[in-house]
């Protein structure tokens, strides 16, 4: 049974759903409710069944009725309605002094992990502004960071940005440039612009809070040169280079950051030629410059970290691209920080970086979520820099809207009641049903002997005498409703107003696994609902599925098929 809340949640969203379209929809009126009740997508049959008797109920008002039950709601319905004029207005796709023709962006992704929907926000934006501006979006690693950093994550990224559909115009990788680098540090330091610290990490952390210089900021440049050529050398294991500027600047970015440090580990990519790594605040500014990027994008958090990337181009006199901010995208009740996701994956509470819960684009491709619903969702949030969190649902609907005209209808049937239906002639027999109710899908054909399966909740309210409808095919009258096998007898006729009964044929089904996906949390910790189980028997069309094929299970949503040696799918 659903809640009191549910119910009237419920009954608003099926007499707005009938106001605005003459009759209300069992589809939309559940999405309507998940929308604020996202935790009900682990029991989804018990409010899809809630949703039907309502929404048939509502169905049967007169005009004036209908008029009088929304009456109590009006006010709610006009406030939704600006809520939704706000969130389905196109955000203005503008780059401040970006120039036509004469424009050039970059994803910069590191090779440290997984791809996910985080990550999709800026490469569509850089990728439509690219378009717009009539210029190039290149790929560039910022593969700085041999510690963290795997060929194995540069490959996951181009087959996820492949699968995206997104276009590079080149790519290029922080590490492939290392020598260069040293040469610009060399002439920072020179300059007095930099300087070896020796100081231990505790210290140079300390120091920056409290605003204090440490003895290495004093070094002549030929001093703070020796010690450098030292480190790029591997004669020394100890030492950072830093900016040389303000520790007292009230930016806190700028109270001479580390600019270069000593990482031992072989990279993937350079092996064990450097051990002198450049930071991202250094290598970013000039491979940027360097490749002619003209505006670069980075989250909001980076903003403080904006001069010091103006900074650095201005010491070594480099030209300067545009750097624009916007919010980062996050999914509520999800997580994408590697520290995490490798948290969760050790407990045993999700099965991989593409456990189809996460946010990860492998993921969002297993379940089913189109490249075009990625990229309309995400394009939403523009380049405002208001913080967006938001409920996977919005990205759900854009997906549902995508895949309705070319999913298969399908009945499931979750714990079965036998049903023996007596006298069907012949020509009854042979069953069609259209595969979708308005696109050209097909048929589902079966030929029907005297045994069925229903739903069990169909089933309850099944009583000696009544009619029902075998839904696409033909009445029945119940005989005898209660014991192991419910038996009925065929009857002619339409039967429009009977209560549509879902089936399957015995010989002629497969068994197979429903998986509704949740939230992952819920509050601050794992939800233990996120994933739930249904075993039923799905017609036998089923057995004609490949995987990654999309199905609208009647009354329950869309699902699509994840394994068909266990025929598992995956809620959508
Ligand atoms: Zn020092």
């Amino acid at each position: 049974m659903v809640s009191k809340d549910v119910e009237e949640e419920i009954r608003k969203a099926a007499l707005k759903n009938a106001l605005d379209y003459g009759k209300a929809r069992d589809s939309t009126v559940i999405n309507t409710v998940l929308s604020g009740f996202p935790e009900l997508r682990a029991d989804i049959r018990e409010l899809a069944w809630a949703v039907n008797k309502e929404v048939s109920r509502i169905n049967s008002l007169g005009k004036e009725e209908l008029e009088k039950e929304a009456g109590a709601y009006r006010k709610e319905f006009e406030e939704k309605e600006r809520e939704k004029a706000i969130r389905t207005a196109k955000p203005k796709m503008e780059l401040e002094g970006a120039q036509k023709g004469h424009f050039a962006t970059r994803f910069p992704p590191e090779p440290n992990g997984y791809m996910h929907i985080g990550h999709a926000k800026p490469v569509f934006m850089e990728r439509e502004f690219a378009d717009i501006y009539e210029g190039g979006l290149f790929l560039y690693f910022d593969d700085t960071n041999p510690e963290a950093e795997r060929q194995e994550y540069v490959e996951a990224f181009k087959k996820d940005l492949e699968w995206l559909g997104i276009r590079f115009d080149g790519e290029y990788y922080a590490s492939d440039n290392i020598e260069r680098m040293y040469s610009y540090a060399a002439t920072l330091i020179k300059n007095g612009n930099a300087y070896v610290c020796l100081c231990p990490v505790e210290q140079v952390k300390e120091n920056r809070s409290t605003g204090k210089e440490c003895v290495h900021k004093k070094q002549t440049s030929a001093e703070n040169l020796r010690l450098w050529n030292e480190m790029i050398k591997k004669e020394r294991d100890t030492g950072i280079l830093r900016y040389n500027g303000n520790l007292k600047d009230l930016n806190t970015a700028m109270r001479d950051p580390t600019l270069f440090r000593i990482k031992a580990e072989t990279h993937y990519r350079q092996g064990a030629k450097y051990s002198v790594w450049p930071t991202y605040d250094f290598n970013t500014p000039i491979m940027d410059s360097m490749k002619g990027v003209t505006d670069a994008m980075r989250s909001k958090e980076y903003e403080l970290r904006d001069e010091l990337y103006y900074k650095i181009l201005d010491l070594l006199g480099l030209r300067k691209p545009r750097v624009h901010s916007f919010a980062r995208l996050e999914i509520k009740d999800n997580i994408t920080s590697k520290r995490k996701l490798k948290e969760f994956i050790n407990s045993g509470n999700i099965s991989g970086f593409d456990d189809p819960r996460l946010v990860t684009i492998a993921s969002l491709r297993r379940r089913g979520i189109l490249p075009e619903a990625i990229r309309e969702f995400v394009l939403r949030f523009g380049m405002s820099k208001t913080n967006s969190q938001v409920g996977i649902d919005m990205l759900l609907a854009e997906n549902r809207k995508l895949i309705d005209s070319r999913a298969v209808r399908m009945f499931f049937i979750e714990r079965p009641r036998k049903l023996s239906v007596g006298g069907i002639p012949a020509e009854a027999r042979k069953i069609r049903m259209k595969a979708h109710p308005s696109e050209d899908l097909g048929f589902r054909e079966y030929e029907v002997g005297s045994e069925f399966f229903i739903n069990s909740h169909d089933a309850i309210s099944l009583k000696k005498g009544s009619l029902a409808r075998l839904k696409d095919a033909f009445n029945i009258r119940i005989l005898e409703p209660g014991g192991d096998t419910i038996k009925a007898e065929y009857v002619e006729g339409k039967g429009n107003d009977l209560l549509k009964l879902q089936w399957v044929s015995e010989g002629n089904y497969v068994d197979g696994k429903a998986i509704s996906i949740g939230n992952l949390l819920s509050g601050d910790g794992f939800n233990k609902k996120s994933m739930v189980v249904t075993d039923g028997y799905i017609e036998g069309y089923a057995s004609e599925l490949k995987i990654g094929d999309i199905v609208q299970f009647e009354k329950i949503g869309f699902f699509k098929l994840d394994d068909r040696k266990e025929m598992t799918f995956i809620s959508m």
